[in-house]
């Protein structure tokens, strides 16, 4: 299943995209509530929550759905509970052009490289990503494949740890490189507000299937910048959780961007930083198109 957050009119609500072009408005599935939900209602609520509103679509037969067209999509999870978990550097090409960029010997990384970016940096599909020109003058991209938590874990073995994952989406994990060189660590450079844009849905595990071996790349304005699979990740989705839930606890909608292949603006000659009005697509196989343009 496709799940999404959504507003119409004054409410938001979760939704389960059906034959990508209607949505079916499943909170009632999960809840008595009148209030607002997202998908991570539906992750909180647990395999009892799931079969719920597999079962609430079923017999909705799309009776109930409103036209994509109909509705704006927000980001799966508008507010994580925590920061959003990160890896840098987890491509064997990207990590090639990061190094020739910045004029260091390349290095791979033994473990995975963790770092976060804050709630406020979340956005959803078709929302504007800031330019912040005061800040930066190196505004940057970067498509992953972001894995979405289903159950509490800790000290997990990677064999054991794919069944821990409810879902996954698109993260565009955006950078401004000269704030990230600067501060002697990722977290500054990475955390303006609107720069995660994350969505369009979240798909399921089951519908998702093995991670690897699932297309990704990344279009400005048309041109295409990344283009690679989830096969060439030097750390697999599985040993990502393993190492980061040993001694820490994972808890459910919890989020952890898997880090991005190469092509990004830092690795180019000469290097094309992103500008206002820009385009920004990126694309899982699997999950869909994030569509972002660049906003003084
Ligand atoms: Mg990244």
């Amino acid at each position: 299943m496709k799940l999404v957050t959504f507003n119409r009119g004054e409410h938001t609500s979760v939704g389960v995209l059906i034959d990508g072009k209607r949505i079916v408005d499943v909170a009632a599935a999960i809840s008595e509530a009148r209030r607002d939900h997202s998908v991570l209602d539906v992750i909180s609520a647990g395999p009892p929550g799931l079969n719920a509103v597999r079962q609430f679509v079923e017999r909705d037969r799309g009776k109930s759905a409103h036209a994509l067209a109909d509705v704006k999509l927000l980001a799966p999870i508008p507010w994580p509970r925590k920061n959003v978990f990160c890896v840098g550097r987890n491509y064997k090409e990207h990590i090639i052009e990061g190094a020739r960029a910045r004029g260091v010997p390349v290095s791979f990384p033994k473990v995975p490289e963790f770092f976060s970016k804050p709630a406020t940096t979340v956005i959803g599909p078709e929302a504007g990503i800031e330019r912040h020109a005061k800040n930066t003058e190196k505004l940057d991209y970067e498509v992953e494949l972001a894995v979405v938590i289903g159950k509490r874990i800790r000290d997990v073995t990677p064999a054991d740890a794919l069944a821990a994952v409810f879902g996954y989406t698109i993260v565009n994990d955006i950078s401004a490189r000269d704030a990230q060189a600067a501060h002697g660590q990722w977290f500054k450079g990475k955390s303006y507000d609107t720069f995660c844009p994350m969505g369009p849905c979240v798909v399921t595990a089951d519908e998702f299937g093995d991670p690897s071996g699932h297309r990704l790349g990344l279009k400005v304005n048309g041109e295409v910048r990344q283009d690679s699979t989830t096969s060439d990740l030097l750390f697999s989705v599985a040993d990502i959780i393993s190492a980061l839930a040993a001694s820490t606890t994972l808890e459910p909608g919890d989020i952890i961007s898997t880090g991005t292949p190469s092509g990004v603006a830092l690795g180019m000659t000469p290097q094309k930083w992103l500008q206002v009005g820009d385009l920004v697509e990126a694309e899982v196989e699997g999950i869909g198109v994030l569509r972002n343009r660049i906003i003084p």
